[in-house]
């Protein structure tokens, strides 16, 4: 018999299996913490639990069955997990600390592979194998707090994947962050590359995590060549898009924009991208581009970053420069590729 995983299970979920083993509602309470806010990773450890229980647990469940299959450590602290699930997939969970902050964040996968092919990006040389399953997404981070013994307090989908394109189990792994992990909505942010019609629906919803745009273009010819889904669905549908969000949610957006060396860094582009952005809630986040092996980008200098940075704070946007993390082991925004395997 298949055993039941328990992690992955609402506090009505582990009600009903508390049930089924003829145990009370407070014992799957009892559970539930020590799934979702001890990060254990077998029923042993749930020591308040009586032996005789826990033996009936472990009869029909365990609590997860992914692996950690492979794990760097950067010299900055980053740590990149190699996430193995039961059908043998993988994908790549990065922790990121910042010295002067209490913040620990954890980027997540929601796709093993992924099908937009950016060009500046290492996953898209993997193709797309699968979505990810609400469960999968969440034992990324629990794999994390089991590690460390930490907590994490942020949660960015920018790993593997497009969010937008597995939105239904991206949403439902929200829910559980948000309700079964206490991480408050606004510290869970949801990246995309720009899939306007479920941008539109993520606008109806009675709740949105934060919303950042992979941008890096200001205008449709540079980002076509970039990101093929300006073929689909171009700059000016995105910024109607994204009006229209902000309007409709009161939510300011962030616009990611990866600076890479004589393509999108020019004095030029920083004026178009402030002309672009008139009128829209949002902060910019500038991210400079980390070279993998896979194209033939280049970082920019560090002048040109801080003169397009000053440019587009002409505009009045709150501009920063996002810190680098985990460069030397490929952790970093874009170089994730399963590598490892
Ligand atoms: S940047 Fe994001 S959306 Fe684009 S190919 Fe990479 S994982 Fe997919």
């Amino acid at each position: 018999m298949q055993k039941k995983i328990l992690t992955g299970m609402s506090l009505d979920e582990l009600v009903s299996f508390t049930d089924s083993i003829q145990e009370s509602k407070y014992r799957a309470k009892q559970i539930h913490n020590w799934i979702y806010l001890k990060s254990v990773s077998d029923i042993e450890q749930m020591t308040d639990i009586s032996k005789s229980t826990r033996e009936k647990m472990s009869a029909i469940s365990q609590v997860t069955d992914v692996k950690i299959k492979n794990k760097q450590v950067s010299a900055d602290g980053t740590i990149k997990y190699l996430i193995e699930f039961a059908d043998g997939n993988c994908v790549e969970t990065v922790l990121m600390r910042f010295d002067n902050r209490a913040n620990l964040t954890a980027c997540v996968s929601s796709q093993v592979g992924c099908a937009c092919n950016c060009k500046f990006c290492a996953t898209a040389k993997l193709g797309f194998i699968r979505n990810l399953t609400p469960r999968e997404i969440i034992e990324q981070v629990l794999t994390i707090q089991r590690d460390t013994g930490l907590k994490v307090t942020n949660i960015v989908f920018m790993g593997q994947g497009e969010p937008l394109l597995n939105l239904d189990n991206v949403l439902k792994a929200i829910d559980m962050f948000n309700k079964d992990f206490v991480i408050g909505i606004r510290r869970l942010t949801v990246s995309t590359c720009g899939i306007v019609p479920q941008i539109d629906k993520l606008a109806q919803m009675d709740f949105q995590p934060t919303l950042a745009i992979s941008l890096h273009a200001p205008e449709h010819s540079l980002r076509e060549k970039l990101m093929p889904i300006e073929k689909k669905y171009n700059l000016d549908m995105l910024m109607n898009s994204l009006k229209n969000y902000v309007l409709g949610t009161g939510r300011r957006v962030t616009i990611e924009y990866t600076l890479i060396k004589g393509f999108n860094d020019t004095i030029d582009c920083a004026k178009k991208l402030s002309k672009l952005l008139i009128g829209l809630k949002a902060n910019i986040n500038l991210i400079i581009y980390n070279p993998n092996d896979k194209d033939n980008f280049e970082k920019p200098n560090k002048d040109d970053v801080q003169k397009f940075k000053y440019i587009l704070e002409q505009s009045g946007k709150k501009v920063t420069i996002r810190l680098e993390r985990g460069s030397d082991i490929d952790a970093a925004c874009g170089q994730l590729s399963n590598k490892y395997r």
